[in-house]
């Protein structure tokens, strides 16, 4: 009876060791064919300047899992990571936004830049800049305009070789961005080997800096130090405005979060740009 009702209720009678394990399998397995089925989604996220003009869109990974529904990242990016499948999904997230916004550039909404999160193994393959450049070459986007996050964890091990593959994609005209600066061991000396054109500060130490007086010191100091190594700025998770006052008053210069727009549909984002908050340029460097 069980069986009958589906692999989903089936899972219900396995010991919770083994129903974790066959979980990972299914999901697994089925992320194998979610490109070829045209399952993984795309959503952006604005960034927004001083005066609220949006300056760009973080793009961030959503699954449309036939059975499961709509799954965000932390559900799967993990399994995609481990099992080497972030390779082909992380070439189809650099393709797809790239292609969108150039699409959005044709149709005259012009965004400042994308940005795409870059995980650790696909900084182990030295593959990464072709896959840029394929990104780029397929879609005839400029690319000041496209920005890879990374974080310290991804460049932990084999942090020479994730230099040389950043140097050679760098030299691309690709921004590098530096995210969830500060929760790792080493952050200034992670500033310090890669040459980032962006610091973002990690919606840890924003959500309680109007009442926390560390998180307020963290925060200040990571904006001071961003734009000491010539790099600007960025606050993750702004949800009010009393966060987005002292931000700007810290001299942070751009914001993301839930406060200017969560991340959404292509077409929802299109039309907050079609509303006419959008700035064109790209955003030059300190
Ligand atoms: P991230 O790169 O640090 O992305 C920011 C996360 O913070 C996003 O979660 C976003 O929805 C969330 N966020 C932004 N503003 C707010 C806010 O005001 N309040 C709250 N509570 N949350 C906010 P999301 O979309 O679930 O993504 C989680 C993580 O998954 C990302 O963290 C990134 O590390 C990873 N990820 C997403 N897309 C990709 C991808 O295409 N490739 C890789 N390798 N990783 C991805
Ligand atoms: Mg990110
Ligand atoms: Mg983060």
């Amino acid at each position: 009876q069980a069986k009958s009702a589906g692999r989903n209720n089936y899972r219900l009678f396995l010991p919770e060791m083994n129903q974790q394990v066959s979980e990972r399998v299914i999901i697994e397995n089925d992320l194998r064919q979610a490109v070829a089925r045209d399952e993984l989604r795309l959503h952006y996220q604005p960034v927004t300047d001083a005066n609220n003009q949006i300056v760009g869109a973080e793009a961030l990974l959503r699954w449309e899992h036939p059975e499961y529904g709509f799954m965000q990242p932390d559900s799967f990016i993990p399994i995609a990571e481990e099992s080497g499948l972030i390779i082909p999904i992380g070439q189809w997230v650099l393709e797809q936004a790239c292609l969108q916004v150039r699409h959005w550039q044709d149709a005259g909404l012009t965004l400042g830049f994308v940005s795409v999160n870059i995980s650790a193994r696909q900084l182990r393959e030295p593959d990464l800049s072709q896959a840029v450049r394929n990104a780029l070459d397929t879609s005839g986007l400029a690319p000041e305009r496209l920005e890879l996050e990374l974080t310290e964890g991804s460049v932990l091990q084999r942090t020479e070789a994730a230099r040389q593959i950043l140097e050679e994609t760098q030299a691309l005209g690709v921004r590098l961005v530096a995210d969830d600066f500060g929760t790792g061991y080493s952050s200034l000396s992670f500033l310090k080997q890669f040459r980032f054109d962006k610091v973002k500060i990690d919606r840890e130490f924003v959500r309680d800096m109007l009442t926390d007086q560390g998180d307020a010191a963290i925060v200040k100091a990571t904006i001071a130090i961003s734009h000491a190594f010539g790099a600007t700025a960025t606050a993750v998770g702004v949800e009010t405005a009393a966060q987005a006052d002292a931000l700007r008053a810290c001299g942070c210069d751009h914001l993301q979060g839930y406060l200017c727009g969560r991340p959404m549909a292509p077409s929802d984002l299109q039309e907050l740009l079609q509303s006419g908050c959008l700035i064109e340029q790209v955003v030059p460097t300190l």
